[in-house]
């Protein structure tokens, strides 16, 4: 018979049932739209968990941040830097809005955008009179970038920073949650992430504007629909409010972040405990004066002397049907992203993806399961 499987990180519900209590609510009271006490509490709730001023209940993290590139502006024809090393659905708003992407290698300290590199694609372009509208920084793997750097940069510049904290709900940057240094900031509650509504994302508002823009961005999502006695449009609207039902399970499952932060930490530490002997293997850097990471997915690099791929780990672990994954390969390596610019920091982006893995990091594991996933990796040296 197999082992049980173990995954990268699927949805953990709370034990004590708390996102059925929420889902009953709704069900009692017919609340199951896209609208409801859920959803309005739900912001609230975030809003005192994270520290942001507003913050607006969507599909979607990429539909939160497509709205937020509306917000600040971004139309067609527009520049954005994007930071290169991400998933996909950091860009493709971009693209949704008919403007340029930049692409931004990485840094070796968090793996995140080189505040070097940006200052670079500044200079490009506002040489040949070209400012960007916005710029997205991401959080990797729950690893806060260089945030004060990146900021500093674009109040210079006086361009918005929009941070894609998709990955790092609950990090701490600095005494402050990331999310909220930028003007917009976005959540995701997609299956794999450290929290999940089954599928939802949370737009964050952190200027004096807050109130107008989260109402703005409700307004879009709910099909730009005016308040007259018949259907009125005078702007493109989507469908991308955040239903009742899965904002019961995202209250729900809020009351557990710190729970699921302490166990995908204590996973975290327990690989670089294992791996402290390996030269070859390097855990993802995660800063503990600066910040307090949420450890969302444990990840590694392999020294470019490594005669053990991370191909090879892979496959050895999913032999004992154990879930591993690449790094995310980056946007300007991407087939679709190939045409646009890249501000390259020295192929940092390129090497963490190449000699990187995301290893198992499900809050479900147990002490024998992280054993089991160590073992076979360390099997490679000893
Ligand atoms: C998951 C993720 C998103 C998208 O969120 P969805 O809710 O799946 O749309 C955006 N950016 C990053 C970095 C992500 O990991």
């Amino acid at each position: 018979m197999q082992n049980k499987r173990i995954y990268l990180s699927s949805p953990h519900m709370s034990e004590e049932g708390y996102e059925m209590e929420y889902i009953k609510e709704a069900f009692d009271t017919n609340w199951i739209a896209p609208l409801g006490e859920n959803v309005n509490q739900f912001e609230k709730e975030i809003c005192q968990v994270t520290g942001a001023k507003d913050a607006a209940a969507l599909s979607a993290g990429t539909a939160a941040i497509h709205l937020a590139l509306k917000l600040l502006g971004v139309g067609a024809g527009d520049l954005v830097f994007c930071q290169s090393l991400t998933f996909s659905a950091s860009a493709n708003p971009i693209i949704y809005q008919n403007a340029t992407p930049v692409f931004i290698d990485s840094e070796e300290e968090t793996w995140n955008m080189s505040p070097d590199a940006l200052e670079r694609a500044f200079k490009k372009y506002i040489n040949c009179g070209k400012k960007p509208k916005a710029v997205i920084v991401v959080h990797l793997y729950g690893i806060a970038a260089k945030i004060d750097e990146i900021l500093e940069i674009c109040n210079k510049y006086d361009v918005p920073l929009l941070e894609d904290a998709a990955e790092s709900l609950g990090t701490i940057y600095k005494g402050k949650m990331t999310g909220t240094f930028g003007s917009c900031g976005v959540l995701s509650f997609n299956g794999n992430k450290i929290i999940t509504s089954s599928g939802g994302g949370m737009l964050l508002f952190n200027t004096d504007h807050a109130k107008e823009q989260a109402e703005k961005s409700r307004f879009w999502a709910t099909q730009s629909r005016e308040s007259e006695r018949f259907y009125q449009h005078k702007e493109l609207g989507y469908n991308y409010r955040m239903s009742n039902v899965v904002a019961g399970i995202g209250r729900g499952q809020l009351k557990v972040l710190g729970h699921r932060i302490e166990k995908k930490r204590n996973i975290y530490f327990y690989y670089k405990d294992e791996f402290k002997k390996i030269k070859d293997i390097k855990m993802m850097p995660i800063h503990n004066e600066s910040q307090k990471c949420n450890c969302w997915l444990s990840t590694l690099v392999l020294s470019n002397e490594s005669t053990v791929t991370p191909f090879d780990i892979q496959l050895a672990l999913e032999k004992e049907n154990i879930e591993a994954r690449p790094i995310w390969k980056p946007m300007h390596l991407q087939p679709f992203y190939k045409n646009y610019d890249y501000i390259d920091n020295g192929g940092v982006a390129e090497k963490i993806f190449e000699q990187g893995l995301c290893l198992p990091s499900d809050t479900k594991m147990t002490e024998d399961d992280l054993k089991r996933v160590s073992t076979i990796i360390k099997s490679f040296w000893y």
